[in-house]
C-alpha cells in the first residue's frame, strides 16, 4: 500500500494499524495452541478484542486516506 509521503497522520495510522495487526496475529496463534476449556475461551476474548481493534484501525486508515483524496 502506497500512502501521501510526508503526511505524518497516514505515518501514525499506519503504525497503528501494523501494530494492531501484529497483535491480531499474535493472538489467533495462541488461539490455534489452545484447543479446549478455559485457555481456549480466554484466547478467543483476546482474538475477539485484538480483532476489533485491528478493524477499527483500519477503518481510521481508510478514513483518513478517503479525507485527503489521494493514496
Ligand atoms: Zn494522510
Amino acid at each position: 500500500m502506497r500512502l501521501g509521503s510526508g503526511c505524518d497522520e497516514c505515518k501514525i495510522l499506519m503504525e497503528r494499524y501494523h501494530a494492531d495487526l501484529r497483535v491480531y496475529i499474535d493472538a489467533t496463534v495462541v488461539l490455534d495452541d489452545s484447543v479446549f476449556g478455559l485457555k481456549f475461551d480466554k484466547a478467543w476474548a483476546d482474538a475477539t478484542r485484538a480483532r476489533q481493534r485491528f478493524e477499527q484501525a483500519r477503518e481510521e486508515v481508510n478514513r483518513h486516506i478517503a479525507d485527503h483524496g489521494s493514496t
